[in-house]
């Protein structure tokens, strides 16, 4: 490599809401914190998981209701 002319790019360590860490590399030069990763991802578990950190799933409900059956 070139010297003086690269950024930074060290080991950093990305750490998920699910508690699992993963050994990375960037030019952050900081931890991350992640969403979902491979280990917690839907498409990886092949379960259902609802990612909602804000409640907008539960505001909709409040503002919209369930669809009653009642006529
Ligand atoms: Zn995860």
């Amino acid at each position: 490599m070139k010297a003086d002319i690269h950024p930074r790019y060290e080991d950093i360590e990305a750490t998920c809401s699910c508690g699992a860490t993963i050994k990375t590399r960037s030019t952050l030069c900081a931890p991350i914190h992640l969403d979902v990763c491979a280990s917690c991802h839907p498409f990886y578990t092949g379960k259902q998981k609802i990612v909602d950190a804000g409640g907008r799933i539960d505001r909709f409900k409040q503002r919209f209701g369930v669809v009653s059956s009642k006529k």
